[in-house]
Parts: C-alpha cells; structure tokens; sequence
C-alpha cells in the first residue's frame, strides 16, 4: 500500500507496508531530477543530482530514501541516504553513469560501484518499492562482489528454479538481498514474457481488459517447475483460479479439461451458478497460443501440472 503526503515539499514521507496486513512503516522519501548538466568539466557519460531545498535527513524509526528520476531513461537512482553527511561542499551532488541507466531501462535495475566505494542502484518503477524495503541493506553490504551477483541475474537462465531455501538454511544478508532482487525479477520477467506471448489474452475465454494473469503450469513451489515461457499460460483471473482449484485443466495437446460433476458438487450449498458455462468448455481447444512454438505449453509441464493440482 502506497499513500503520499500531499505536499510538495522534501521529503516526501510515504507509509508503506509490506503487505494488506503488513505494518506499515514511515520512508522519507528525498527525489530530484538526475540531469546531464555540469558543463565541461563533467564526464560526458555522467548524470546527477544536486541536492536542492533540502537536505537528506536520517530519522530514528524512519527510512530515508535518496532518489534521482531520469525522464530521459524513465529510471530512478537510489543512493545510500547517508553517504552526504561527510561531504563538506556547499552544494552537493550524486552521481550515476549513463551505462547504469541503459541497463536498468532494458533490465528492469542495474547497480555500480561508485569509485568512492559505495552502490548506486538505477531502478525501473516497478521495482521501486523492492527497492524502497532494500534500500538501506543494499547500500550498507554494498561491495563488488553484490554488485556482479546483482547485474547477473537478468541473463540467468529462466530454467533454472531457485527454489525457496529452508527456514534453517543460514543466510547472510548479502545472499538475502540477491535473492530477494532476483525473486522480483524472475516474478516480472515471466510475467512480461507470457503476457506477451499470448497477446494479454486468456488461452481459454479470449478475454483482455488488463485482467489477464501470467499463470505457471507447474506451480511454482513444485519441484521441476521453471520461469520459461513454455511452463506458462496467460488466464484471466476467474480461469487461474479455476485452474488453481483444478475445477479446469488441460489436455497434453492443450483441450480444456472439466472437472467431473462441478454441479453437483456445488448444488448442496445452492452454489452451483456458472457451472453450466464452464462445463461447456470441457474438450475445447484452447482460443489463443503463442505463436512460437517454443513458447507453447510443453506437454510434460502441462502434465505435471495436472499432477501437481491432483487431477
Ligand atoms: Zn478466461
């Protein structure tokens, strides 16, 4: 939940939490616009900020956020809230190289190290609010090592399924983070991949209206599930959860599968509305796949997929 103050002075101060029931907690939000200015005497690949109006302020209890917007990238930039405090100058600036930009506008984020030692973290919208509840480990555990494990994510192979370590597996906070970002990542780039491979339709009613979803085939938690393309399936809300509930399922050759007596399983509680729709779709094909052929369901997906909802 996101909630802004309205006034237009610095900081922005959201309240932010994690969740519907989540608590929320107070970020202080400092934003100016990252620009190529400076003249001369500035890197020809070097965008900035400089502090205007207000300067970054740490509070007990609160998180401060320092971030650039680069409307020429459509990116943000995070830098660690407290590095300016030992900087003396008069009219202090933070700085990002245009190479972060680029690939944070293609990745989704890209980090560097800045030759002072510390990370600055360019950052798509989407992520922003990964950001804003990573923001202050990030730059603290900031170090080469983080910022390659960090910029390898994006060309990590979508096959590859980390899954989820065990509550009594150490970690330390630099593993978290990574995690943590390529969790993110890995939810929107398969997201943004079978959305586009089936056009934002659903595969079995053809309905669009921004309310389609990037199902898995097998589910995530499964052993053997993946990010690729071929183990998703574009559904609108009402058939994901179908599909989810195993009311609906598919055939290897991707048939709309029912679920026997749908009916009378709901008839004790006079619950049963709709079931006529739904079991007029039982051995129809599918209405929309992609047209690659490698981003089509593959059948053993499909079939674990079945195995996985106890078809
Ligand atoms: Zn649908």
């Amino acid at each position: 939940m996101l909630q802004l103050s309205a006034a237009g002075e610095k900081p922005y101060i959201i309240s932010l939490s994690q969740s519907l029931e989540g608590q929320a907690e107070i970020f202080r939000i400092y934003a100016w616009n990252a620009t190529h200015g400076g003249g001369e005497r500035r890197a020809a690949d070097e965008y900035r900020v400089q502090f205007t109006g207000a300067r970054p302020e740490i509070v007990a209890g609160q998180r401060t956020v320092v971030l650039g917007w680069s409307e020429k990238f459509q990116v943000f930039v995070g830098w660690d809230a407290t590095i300016h405090k030992d900087r003396g100058s008069a009219s202090p600036s933070l700085q990002v190289r245009q190479a972060t930009l680029e690939s944070a506008k293609v990745h989704g984020f890209a980090v560097a190290e800045r030759k002072s030692g510390d990370i600055v973290v360019a950052i798509a919208p989407h992520f922003l609010s990964v950001y804003f509840w990573n923001a202050e480990r990030l730059h603290q555990e900031g170090s080469g090592e983080l910022v390659e494990a960090l910029n390898a994510i994006p060309q990590e192979a979508p096959e590859l399924n980390p899954l989820p370590l065990e509550a009594d597996e150490a970690q330390d906070d630099r593993q978290q983070i990574v995690r943590t970002i390529r969790s993110n990542y890995r939810a929107w780039d398969f997201r943004v991949r079978v959305l586009e491979a089936y056009g934002d339709m659903c595969a079995v009613c053809g309905l669009q209206l921004g309310l389609v979803e990037a199902a898995h085939i097998v589910p995530v938690a499964w052993p053997g599930s993946t990010d690729e393309t071929s183990n998703g399936i574009a559904l609108c809300r009402n058939h994901h959860k179908a599909y989810d509930s195993a009311l609906i399922s598919f055939s290897d050759d991707m048939n709309v599968l029912v679920a026997d007596s749908i009916r009378n399983r709901f008839d004790v509680r006079a619950r049963s509305g709709g079931s006529d729709d739904l079991e007029a779709l039982e051995g129809l094909a599918v209405v929309k796949l992609p047209e690659a052929f490698r981003d089509r369901p593959l059948a053993s997906y499909v079939a674990l997929g079945r195995i996985a909802r106890n078809w």
